[in-house]
């Protein structure tokens, strides 16, 4: 019979996508189940980038292209990181892979072997955790609750290095949490890193653009040159520009890192889509005014998610400096018995009882390693978002 690989046997099936397998199967059946689950934006993918790929078809750019981005992708990219992170990289110091997802999958491939140990603050977005265990790797989960903002402190931080800690990856603004790290919450955990010389620091700065208020965003280069041989700095387009489904996504960082990147890349993909590739371009380069107005209706939302969860009895949901999710505390309805009888001890048969009973579909804590709360996707409709609270609100009571 079948067996699998023991670098995949100890990871299970992620439980998002169990979710949105039933929801379908739901709506399906005809309920009016609103999905508040995918990590995607509702926007399309404007149309100054779609044409900059009808025009590459055309042009007959439809064949395999450099290994790891074409070099006008490339030159995009290294303008990216200067007018908005003030970095400067050679393009030999770029990546450019099928997601950010493969960004982070290469560089642990590339570097992450059996005992070598991967800092993670949690909750953290499920593939982290996974891909370092499809490298036989060991996470080494640091949770950060709610009352720390869900973010790593110095003191967690230094506890959590051995000898065996290969990186520590940071995310921010997060995907569960919604939390960032302004240029004050990283200066202690940067401190701490230079005195481990051995640490290299992956950082995925996917949700950049999606920040709020007067929130500023900064990435943890620009603060601290002095970790520049040992970072990795991600970001791709899916999330900015509403671009998911074109899958790309880029780095920046040491040319030595990037080299042996671009040697698993070679035997998995061999180079990511060239007619994505041309959008990508026009996306960086292209118009950026649009991002803010994208900006301010997810900000609407958030406001509308935020005050709706903590007006019902027994939720906590702490404000979200970016990204498109709140991460509510639930801790208050367990203990609470069904209308048929039974209890809800865990996010996870809370999440189940909103499912069944009230038709909305959205993530316990548990699927981020974090637990009692769960994750709201609120890049849906306003009127779908009202609908679903009400429901919320009146499954809680
Ligand atoms: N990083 C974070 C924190 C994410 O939430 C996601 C997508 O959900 C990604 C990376 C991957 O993005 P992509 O592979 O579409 O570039």
């Amino acid at each position: 019979g079948f067996r699998p690989a023991s670098r995949i046997s100890s990871i299970g099936v992620s439980e998002i996508l169990q979710i949105g397998a039933r929801a379908a199967a739901m709506k399906r059946e005809g309920r009016p189940v609103i999905i508040l689950g995918a990590g995607e934006p509702d926007f399309e993918t404007p149309d100054h980038i779609k044409q900059a790929a009808w025009d590459a078809m055309q042009r007959g750019d439809t064949k395999y292209t450099a290994l790891d981005g074409t070099p006008a992708l490339k030159e995009a990219i290294r303008t990216k990181f200067q007018r908005e992170n003030h970095l400067s990289f050679d393009a030999s110091e770029i990546t450019v892979a099928t997601g950010a997802k493969q960004i982070l999958f290469n560089a642990m491939m590339a570097t992450v072997g059996a005992g070598d140990e991967v800092i993670i603050p949690t909750p953290y977005w499920t593939s982290y955790s996974d891909i370092v265990q499809i490298c036989e790797g060991k996470p080494i989960l640091v949770p950060c609750d709610a009352d720390s903002g869900f973010r790593l402190t110095a003191e967690k931080l230094e506890a959590a290095i051995t000898p065996r800690t290969r990186w520590l990856l940071l995310n921010s603004p997060s995907n569960p949490s919604g939390a960032a790290y302004s240029a004050e919450d990283y200066r202690p955990l940067l401190d701490v890193l230079l005195r481990h010389p051995h640490v290299w620091i992956m950082v995925d700065d996917m949700y950049e653009h999606i920040v709020y208020d007067d929130f500023r965003f900064v990435t943890p280069l620009q603060l601290e040159p002095r970790l520049r041989e040992r970072t990795l700095t991600i970001n791709g387009v899916s999330k900015a520009y509403a671009m998911t489904g074109w899958r790309i996504g880029y780095a920046g960082g040491p040319k030595a890192l990037i080299k042996a990147m671009a040697v698993v890349q070679s035997q998995a993909t061999s180079c990511p889509s060239s007619i994505s590739q041309a959008a990508a371009v026009a996306a960086l380069n292209g118009p950026q005014d649009f991002l803010a107005e994208r900006t301010e209706s997810f900000r609407r939302r958030r406001d509308l998610v935020v005050s709706g969860l903590n007006a019902i009895d027994g939720l906590d949901c702490r404000t979200p400096e970016g990204a498109f999710y709140t991460f509510s505390g639930c801790g208050g309805i367990l203990g609470r018995i069904t209308p048929d009888g039974r209890r809800i001890t865990t996010d996870r048969e809370f999440c189940a009882y909103l499912l069944e009973e009230a038709d909305v579909a959205v993530v316990p804590g548990s699927a981020f390693g974090l637990s009692p709360y769960f994750r709201i996707s609120y890049a849906s409709a306003e009127a779908d978002l009202r609908v679903a609270l009400e429901r919320i609100a009146a499954a809680c009571r």
